[in-house]
């Protein structure tokens, strides 16, 4: 769509809609009187593609933030006219009006909120900068100087470097204490695996696991744990793969491991099944990353389904609704380790989140196998002994190096201008 295409699409959608949001009405002191200019939009490639957000006033401040990995240029189009001409101190109301733009098109769901997510920290980013605080003071103030951050690792490699049919050992039960350990020893003490990995040519339509299988993944479980000892806080995700019988038996045979939780055992759109393992077992069970909003949430928390939940705020709808969301899992008594696989930017945003919220015990990191991250960013490394340190400047309290982020630009994209 061409750019006067995408603001005669924002005109159609306010004038057909009742509920319009829009205003630049609403009183503001003359030191206040801010006005977005643009939004932009850059996919940076690291070990997933990285969606970094800027939103820019007439006066030339800027703010950062970022969405879930994934195609959210076209809501970002869509955006930029809706937003332009409001005062980028609204962020609440500014996020509704994003929302109630997009309903047309995906709901309350999808991409649309990964795309808001990341315009929202970058309002609050810039809101930050403007006033003069650092984001965790926005949301609330703070509970914690430091955020524990837990590495995901995915098996015996990467992620990143893990291609199955090429390395069937990395899924062996001694490779993944190997990389336990080695973790371990760079001074985390939270760490998580993937255990939904094929190690058998099977058929994968049912979501059933053989005895054999789920043996295989008892041996990785009982290794990982025999190699590090039972005081690090120890996960696995599952992914969504299995049925509620499967997870139930898988859960039965490491129940007394002492795992920090069992993540998404089952497809997590239907409640009750997520129930039935839930109750079924000791281990406490962790879902949420693909849930937005609080209403995504909600009948999670009503039955208890969820013991403990896994936002991701660059794809929920930002970090005032996490924190939202945070408040209602708090009033049901559950805690909160958002997910995160984002770059330092999202991953910075995530820590003022938890550094704001009483609930939240640890962040997830994704990007161990990065090399250049702690060369994307301006300062000293972010990741010291397991934990990131709040940042006190204004804003999140990120300046990336631009040539670095230059450099791992995804194929076709072109950095957008730094004031
Ligand atoms: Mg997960």
């Amino acid at each position: 769509m061409h750019e006067s295409n995408y603001s005669r699409h924002v005109d159609t959608v306010r004038n057909s809609i009742w509920r319009n949001l829009r205003t630049t009405e609403l009183n503001r002191a003359p030191k206040r009187d801010f006005e977005i200019a643009s939004i932009d939009h850059v996919v940076v490639e690291g070990n997933f593609m990285w969606n970094l957000i800027k939103v820019e006033t007439t006066t030339g401040e800027y703010g950062l933030g970022e969405s879930f990995s994934g195609p959210i240029g076209e809501y970002i189009n869509l955006l930029e006219p809706a937003l332009a001409g409001q005062n980028p101190l609204d962020v609440d109301r500014l996020t509704e009006d994003m929302t109630q733009l997009l309903s047309p098109q995906s709901g309350q769901t999808g991409y649309s909120q990964a795309a808001i997510s990341g315009i929202e920290t970058a309002l609050w980013d810039l809101t930050g900068k403007l006033t003069d605080l650092p984001v965790y003071q926005l949301l609330g103030g703070k509970y914690r100087d430091e955020v524990p951050v837990y590495v995901d690792c995915h098996a015996g490699e990467a992620f990143a470097g893990a291609t199955e049919a090429e390395s069937p050992e990395i899924y062996a039960p001694d490779a993944y204490a190997t990389v336990a350990q080695r973790v371990v020893d760079e001074g985390f003490s939270a760490l998580k695996f993937d255990l939904d990995v094929r190690t058998e040519d099977v058929d994968t339509a049912p979501r059933r696991l053989s005895n054999r299988e789920i043996q295989h993944k008892v041996d990785i479980v009982r290794a990982v744990r025999e190699q590090i000892g039972s005081e690090p806080m120890l996960g696995f995700d599952l992914h969504w793969c299995f049925t509620a019988e499967t997870a139930i038996r898988l859960a039965k045979e490491i129940e007394d491991e002492n795992l920090a939780w069992l993540e998404d055992p089952v497809p997590p759109e239907n409640p009750a099944v997520h129930k039935k393992v839930t109750d079924s077992t000791r281990i406490p069970i962790l879902s949420g990353e693909n849930l937005t909003r609080v209403e995504g949430f909600l009948p999670f928390m009503t039955d208890q389904s969820i013991d403990i939940i896994a936002p991701d705020v660059q794809k929920c709808g930002g970090l005032l609704e996490t924190r939202k969301i945070a408040t209602l899992a708090e009033a049901y008594g559950i805690p909160m380790a958002p997910h995160n696989i984002s770059s330092p930017v999202g991953t910075i945003a995530s820590v003022h989140l938890c550094a704001a919220t009483p609930n939240a015990f640890t962040l997830e990191w994704h990007s161990r196998e990065v090399d250049w991250w702690d060369e994307f960013y301006e300062g000293p490394d972010l990741i010291q002994d397991g934990s990131i340190t709040v940042p006190e400047e204004p804003g999140l309290g990120l300046t990336i190096d631009e040539e670095v982020v230059s450099a791992h630009l995804a194929e076709g994209e072109e950095m957008f201008d730094i004031p």
